[in-house]
């Protein structure tokens, strides 16, 4: 693929675009983000990297770290997960309660909060140090040691997440967790409250691009079918109630987040970054999504 000349070309793609929609304030702290920020980085199978703006700037990954969680998750408990989640997507919004409570407790995939917190639940009974363990294994994914939480974001939306408290209490009442409520809740906070850049996103990412192997140490992260069906529930559930939408007019698995991040893979070739903070009315970032389609469009090359 000639990313070189895609590069240039989304460069005066965006120079004309718009860009509309708001950043994400319920986390209040993800409020004070400068709106117009950009930034965007793929790194190819082979480790040629291409970018785009403040691509070393590090951001809230938000749900983004759901896929990352899942990937431990499934490694340690191999097809016993999806006992307690399920892989469908969802059609209501990422942290609606309603399913829940029809579904007995069960989430449909891992990439809502209420799957993600089951995910949390099983790193708490796993891990020796859930949290110490986790951003071991991203820092390792990323090549880079000083990723880390930010305890200033998790804070703040500690003081704002009841939603995700009642999700998870719900679940525990259901018996679908196993561990203390609120220890699985703080677990699930700090997750979200990663920040990367879009380089290290791109970087850590390439392991579900490369068939479960991180290309930059040639570890095996997870099995060759993992990463396959990873892949296939970023499709079906990765970019909230807007995954039919993206699949259609980008056709690559995916997962966004509220802080206006997107990470995109294409198996076998690239794993691409972007972060434009203004989501559209599904709580995607609004250039990101159009980005995205310009690229498979210009390429002529998605999944299908
Ligand atoms: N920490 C956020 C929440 O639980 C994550 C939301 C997201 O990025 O989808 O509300």
């Amino acid at each position: 693929m000639d990313y070189k000349s895609l590069f240039t070309e989304i460069s005066i793609l965006l120079k004309a675009m718009d860009d509309r929609g708001e950043v994400a304030s319920y986390i209040p702290e993800l409020g004070k983000v400068d709106p117009g920020s950009f930034a965007m980085h793929l790194t190819s199978v082979e480790n040629l990297g291409f970018g785009l703006g403040a691509m070393d700037e590090r951001f809230s990954i938000q749900s983004i770290a759901k896929v990352l969680s899942l990937a431990v998750a499934f490694d340690l408990e191999d097809d016993r997960l999806w006992r307690r989640v399920g892989v469908e997507p969802l059609g209501s919004p990422f942290n609606s309660l309603v399913q829940l409570e029809y579904e007995n407790g069960i989430p449909r995939n891992p990439l809502i909060n209420a799957g993600a917190l089951v995910v949390c639940d099983i790193l708490v009974s796993r891990l020796e140090h859930p949290e110490r363990d986790f951003i071991a294994f991203v820092r390792k994914l990323a090549g880079n040691p000083d990723i880390d939480y930010s305890p200033r974001i998790s804070a703040s939306e500690k003081r704002t997440g009841f939603r995700n408290a009642a999700l998870v209490n719900l679940m525990k009442a259901y018996g679908n967790i196993e561990n203390d409520a609120d220890t699985v809740l703080n677990v699930y906070l700090n997750l979200c409250s990663i920040e990367m850049s879009c380089r290290e996103l791109a970087q850590a990412f390439l392991f579900l691009a490369a068939g479960g192997v991180n290309p930059l140490t040639g570890e095996r992260v997870v099995s060759v079918s993992k990463s396959k069906r990873i892949n296939a529930i970023m499709l079906l559930c990765g970019f909230y109630d807007e995954a039919g939408e993206f699949a259609f007019k980008v056709g690559l698995p995916v997962k966004s987040g509220v802080g206006g991040g997107i990470i995109a893979i294409h198996p076998g070739n690239y794993s691409v970054a972007i972060w434009s903070p203004r989501l559209n009315e599904k709580g995607n970032s609004y250039r990101g999504m159009k980005i995205l389609e310009f690229m498979t469009t210009w390429t002529q090359s998605s999944i299908f």
